[in-house]
């Protein structure tokens, strides 16, 4: 069990990551009070009756009066004006993180709005699954994960500390990274493969030559985990891609330009080169097991990662 961090946490949104922050804060005690707000009555209405927190209110606004701790989990295209929302009533010394997929957008969204003695600390926890809402948080979401904050320049340090110490609590291992290049990592590690996902189901989708019935018949063949992906909320993904075009446009540039090179490889019957790749990239899974962010485990360690609750963004 950790100590009270904070005597108010407000939590704008609360889906999957609001939820989930929710349910451990109070299992680690990190708050004695949290205040839930979610946009729509009905998701509101949901986090009530599943006891998420201990006031519920549609106004970010209201939520955030007298928090010391604020976080915003909405979809990254929705921060400034969250942002707008709340900064009338934030507290002075007040901590405002968000946990954004994309940190520049956040930051240029965010900055301008926060009033002077606000701390805002931009974050993102680099955990989550293809569930939304309320219900599809769990308390353990973030255990052995690590998040990613990206404070700007003259940031408070006792601030910064104490942000860091919540994410510690909630089982986070902490990094810091500055804005542009935690967007130019994740447009690799995350955006690239969540839109090469929805190509190729969507692909899939769209052939004539093969049946629905047969693509979902033979998935386990690899198929499947893009269709976990591919699963994921349109909204966040929507807003992910919109609100980090750059890094992403290149990171498609070059992932173009060496599937150009394997289509190449394959043409021309060039083996070696096939399986040198193939090889290097498995050593990379290798890393990725040794690193603790994924298990050893046949099927790609899904079956013990959900009993865990451990999957990806
Ligand atoms: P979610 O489960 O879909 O929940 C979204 C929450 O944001 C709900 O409370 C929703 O309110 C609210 N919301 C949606 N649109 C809004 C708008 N235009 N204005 C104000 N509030 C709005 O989403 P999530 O998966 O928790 O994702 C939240 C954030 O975490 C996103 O920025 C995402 O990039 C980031 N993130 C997600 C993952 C992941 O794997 N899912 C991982 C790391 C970070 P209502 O339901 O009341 O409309």
């Amino acid at each position: 069990m950790s100590d009270i961090l904070f005597d108010k946490i407000a939590l704008i949104g609360i889906g999957l990551i609001g939820s989930s922050l929710a349910r451990v804060i109070r299992e680690k005690k990190l708050a004695k009070t949290i205040a839930v707000s979610s946009r729509s009555s009905e998701t509101l209405e949901r986090a009530h009756t599943i006891g998420l927190g201990d006031s519920y209110t549609t106004s970010a606004a209201e939520a955030v009066r007298d928090a010391d701790l604020v976080i915003v989990s909405v979809p990254v295209g929705a921060s400034g004006k969250v942002a707008r929302d709340i900064a009338g009533n934030l507290k002075p010394g007040a901590i405002v993180t968000d946990v954004g997929s994309t940190k520049k957008s956040v930051v240029e969204q965010m900055l301008p709005e926060m009033p002077k003695g606000v701390h805002l600390i931009p974050g993102h926890p680099i955990a989550g699954t293809e569930h939304s809402g309320p219900d599809a948080g769990f308390a353990h979401l973030f255990e052995g994960r690590w998040c990613i904050l990206t404070p700007v320049a003259g940031t408070d340090d006792e601030a910064l500390k104490e942000l860091i110490s919540f994410w510690e609590a909630c089982g986070s291992m902490v990094d810091r990274m500055d804005p542009d290049h935690h967007d130019l990592v994740l447009a690799i590690v995350s955006h690239l493969p969540q839109l090469i996902a929805y190509n190729i189901v969507g692909t899939a989708d769209d052939l004539e030559t093969v049946t629905k019935s047969q693509v979902i018949k033979y998935s386990a063949s690899g198929f499947r985990d893009f269709t976990r992906l591919a699963a994921s909320d349109p909204t966040m993904w929507r807003d992910v891609c919109l609100n980090n075009k750059d890094a992403i446009l290149e990171m498609l540039a070059r992932f173009s330009e060496d599937l150009s090179s394997m289509q190449r490889a394959i043409r021309w019957g060039d083996g070696d080169k096939l399986f040198d790749l193939f090889s290097r990239t498995r050593q990379i899974r290798k890393s990725i097991i040794e690193a603790g962010q994924d298990v050893d485990v046949p099927d790609f360690g899904r079956q013990l990662a959900y009993t865990e609750g451990h999957e990806e963004e």
